[in-house]
């Protein structure tokens, strides 16, 4: 369906265990009528990404292409796809629920036990299934759409926050989910956005997004500051989103009586909650857990067309340089790394 024909192989970089990511040439499999050749154009380092190479969290087993954050352009389409035609910018759902078990007919495909992902973003090129493809709205660069799969991750915490206009709302960690749960919240009407994080830049692209109030936790403890700006009562809904022992310490003791806690980073294993179950009872509080998504990623693509979240995409590197990146996430060196071909090629 092209007319020049397709590059035959690609380069990816492939994760093998603990520590253990190689580039390698790898032959482009073939195309069959309801696949889609996708030249990546960015893809993102999530925190994910970090500790599956770190082996501290264990989605899948190696040897497999890392990489979930996909933008890119149609390269060519099968026979039987409609939905995109080649020279299209779109964004990758990378998972395919397996669509027949409990928790996919429960329209939870996150939870699916036979869930698998594609291989994709930290390559050349891939071939998906149609179903994982998106086109994105016009006008939105190929690039921005590797944000969709983190702002379907943040759309899906609001939702769960249940948040009101006019709501107060407290962020812990602003890095890209927080930042995504802050550009959402606001959309969804919250009044009051206090954001928290120890990094100048992030406070300041918080601010960019339309944080209300910023507080760097080494200077200030965000719950005096919250306690101050809700004369003692405490946030409506609070978003723990950076997933270490002091936000999750901090984060419990946000919620006014009767608010909401959203759990939404991705935690290391020995992170706990430590809440007298007094405080549950007579708070009345509700914690919720946020993990992944539902049906929120076409939405998610939507909004890649209303907001504006280049100020996120702090770095890119070439694929050639994606253990650079995963440094450089790693080092919590600005909100989004992306790994893709150089800006401008
Ligand atoms: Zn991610
Ligand atoms: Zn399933």
């Amino acid at each position: 369906m092209t007319a020049t024909p397709a590059p035959s192989r690609t380069l990816s970089a492939v994760w093998y265990g603990v520590g253990d990511l190689r580039l390698e040439e790898r032959p482009v499999p073939a195309l069959g009528p309801t696949g889609v050749l996708v030249e990546v154009r960015a893809c993102g380092v999530c925190a994910t990404d970090l500790h599956l190479l770190d082996g501290t969290i264990r989605f899948y087993d190696p040897p497999r292409v890392l990489g979930h954050e996909v933008g890119g352009v149609v390269r060519a389409i099968g026979a039987s796809v409609r939905h995109v035609r080649p020279g299209d910018a779109v964004a990758l759902d990378t998972s395919v629920p397996c669509g027949t078990c409990f928790h996919c007919r429960e329209g939870a495909p996150f939870f699916c036990p036979d869930r698998t992902s594609v291989f994709a973003g930290f390559s050349e090129r891939a071939v998906v299934p149609a179903s994982v493809v998106f086109p994105l709205p016009p006008g939105v660069d190929a690039a921005t759409g590797a944000l969709a799969e983190p702002l379907s991750c943040a759309l899906h915490a609001v939702e769960r926050a249940a948040l009101h206009p006019g709501d107060t709302v407290a962020i812990l960690g602003a890095g890209a989910i927080g930042l995504l749960v802050l550009a959402v919240a606001r959309l969804a009407g919250a009044t009051r956005l206090i954001v928290s994080d120890p990094e100048p830049l992030r406070r300041t692209i918080a601010e960019r997004l339309g944080a209300t109030h910023t507080v760097d936790p080494v200077a200030q403890s965000p719950v005096d500051v919250v306690a101050q700006l809700t004369g003692g009562r405490g946030a409506d809904c609070v978003f723990e989103a950076a997933g270490v022992q002091a936000t999750v310490d901090e984060a419990v003791r946000l919620p006014r009586r009767g608010g909401t806690l959203v759990q939404v980073s991705v935690p290391g294993t020995g992170v706990t909650f430590a809440l007298p179950a007094y405080d549950l009872f007579a708070r009345e509080l509700t914690i919720k857990g946020s993990f992944v998504r539902t049906t929120e990623f076409r939405r998610a693509v939507e909004l890649l067309g209303v907001l504006d979240l280049v100020p996120l995409i702090t770095e890119r590197f070439p694929l050639g340089d994606v253990r650079a990146a995963f440094e450089a996430a790693r080092g919590r060196r600005g909100v989004r790394v992306l790994v893709g071909p150089a800006a401008g090629s």
